[in-house]
């Protein structure tokens, strides 16, 4: 009721009630979605915000690193799609990026053979076709994968020379390369939803040649290209600040945060930009009062998946003699190899690795990526038993062809372990279609008293560009943009 007053009478008497007193925002994580919806508040005349991150650093799932002599990206790696994509227009003009040649891939079974690259350049382009037409999911009753797999196989027939062994050791692959989009555990897992991801038309592989993804922080701070711009979000921003209580049971809205260390904060928004893994991990114990049962549905329903990446460092480039941009080599797992490999914990993980990939702007390294369940495995291993079974792979696949040498240094991202992320990024699964859950319902923020005390963003509350960078920001901007509308201050783009 102090707050309707509040508000009643700065609209009486004109005076803005930002300039009369900031209100107290705090937003709980600095990945993209939290940096976007301060610098945006903080632009725009809120003064009083606060951001407490939990790690030693900003960024969240946008995480570039020194590695070798490169910045390379554990996180967030590439641009997806120009039109609609805000980080594309963000980041375009500043010449900071690149565009993508069309992937080259070099299919080699587990007996280290060679496909015809012609049959493999006319499968990988059928199953993107499949990706990219709206109506491959058509009138499709089951999952993903069971649709997919059905189309398939009608196209498989039209090759003589692929048997049935064959045939399924192909379906793996394109199953652990649709996971290295949605990060599921497989792609019967994923719903066949038609209009919920919407891809940014254009180039959906930029790359940031020699820089990696966090620059994007920066642009969004307003420290590049020019750091007398610099947005004061750094100096407002708190690291190592778990937070692990949001009391919002006090009814005039005031909300109570506390993090591990026992400090406390008091707010009059909370803006919540924690992964859904860590809200699937945490809602109950995070949140007081219990979150809306119909908040609970949406945490559970939304799919929340895994990803990893290895990345190795050569003195050589042995793999790009020809010096291509872009190049994949893609692993044909036989089925008794997989069961055998399946039966040992510690290589269980080892037929998810979907392929072998050279980096765009840095020739030295070759990174692998994995997915799923796959992941999740390998996070429980040493750095020593990964970095041996990933040389054994390179051996097993290219060492007929290629001269494969050792490693010189390897660096790996551990998603799903570390408890501030719990996995990757969000996807659609047949339970969310079951419990219809959706990004716009998760969005929803909870009101006290008329107004929004408890706010949620983050990639996975984005109903179209889930998943992504862009999706992320965006949803910070429009966290920022409903406290803009509430305390009516015009928005500056
Ligand atoms: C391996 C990988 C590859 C990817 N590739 C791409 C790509 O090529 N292109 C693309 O567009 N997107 C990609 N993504 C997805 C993209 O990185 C994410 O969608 C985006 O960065 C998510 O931003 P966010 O702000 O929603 O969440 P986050 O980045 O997770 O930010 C949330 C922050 O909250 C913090 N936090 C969590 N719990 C607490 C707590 N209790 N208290 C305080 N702070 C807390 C976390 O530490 C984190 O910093 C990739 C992600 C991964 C992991």
């Amino acid at each position: 009721m102090l707050y309707t007053g509040i508000f009643i009478f700065c609209l009486v008497t004109g005076t803005n009630y930002v300039d009369a007193g900031s209100p107290r925002i705090v937003i709980v994580g600095a990945g993209a979605s939290g940096i976007a919806a301060a610098s945006k508040l903080l632009q725009n005349g809120f003064e009083d915000v606060l951001i407490l991150e939990a790690e030693d650093r900003i960024g969240g799932r946008v995480h570039t690193v020194k590695f070798d002599e490169y910045s390379v990206d554990l996180g967030a790696q590439w641009i997806h799609g120009e039109e609609g994509n805000v980080v594309y227009q963000l980041a375009a003009p500043l010449n900071i990026t690149d565009h993508s040649d069309p992937f080259y891939y070099e299919m080699f079974t587990s007996s280290g053979e060679l496909i015809d690259p012609t049959i493999t350049k006319n499968i990988s382009d059928f199953y993107f076709q499949l990706m990219e037409s709206k109506n491959s999911l058509k009138n499709c009753n089951g999952s993903v994968g069971e649709c997919y797999e059905i189309k398939l196989k009608e196209y498989f027939a039209l090759f003589p020379e692929l048997n049935e062994t064959m045939q399924e050791q192909l379906l793996w692959y394109l199953d652990q390369m649709q996971m290295s989009f949605d990060a599921a555990d497989s792609w019967y897992d994923l719903s066949p939803e038609e209009d919920a991801y919407m891809t940014c038309p254009g180039d959906n592989a930029i790359n940031w040649k020699e820089r990696g993804y966090s620059i994007i922080l920066d642009i969004l701070m307003k420290k590049f290209p020019n750091p007398e711009e610099e947005l004061p979000v750094l100096n407002k921003t708190i690291l190592k600040a778990e937070v692990t209580k949001v009391d919002y049971s006090n009814q005039d809205g005031i909300v109570k945060i506390t993090t591990l260390d026992n400090k406390e904060y008091v707010a009059d928004h909370v803006i919540m930009t924690p992964s859904l893994g860590v809200l699937k991990a945490q809602y109950e114990t995070i949140f007081t009062p219990r979150l809306p049962e119909s908040k609970i549905r949406n945490i559970k329903g939304l799919g929340f998946g895994n990803a990893d990446k290895i990345i190795l460092a050569f003195n050589d480039t042995w793999y790009n003699n020809r010096g291509m941009k872009s190049k994949m080599f893609s692993l044909l797992w036989n089925e008794t190899e997989r069961k055998e490999l399946d039966a040992n914990i510690k290589t269980k993980w080892l037929p998810h690795v979907l392929g072998i990939a050279i980096v765009e702007h840095k020739p030295r390294l070759l990174l692998l990526w994995i997915s799923g369940r796959g992941a999740r495995l390998m996070d429980d291993l040493t750095d020593d038993e990964v970095l041996n079974q990933t040389i054994d792979i390179l051996q097993h696949f290219l060492g007929k062809k290629y001269n494969v040498t050792r490693p010189i240094a390897m660096i790996r991202s551990k998603w799903h372990q570390n408890k501030h992320f719990r996995g990757t990024y969000s996807y659609r699964s047949i339970e969310t279609q079951r419990t219809n859950s959706s990004a716009k319902q998760l969005a929803e923020p909870i009101i006290t008293m008329d107004k929004p005390v408890i706010l949620f963003a983050g990639e996975a509350t984005n109903e179209h560009h889930f998943s992504t960078v862009h999706g992320a920001i965006g949803s910070g901007w429009r966290e920022a943009e409903r406290l803009m509308n509430l305390y009516s201050k015009n928005i500056t783009k």
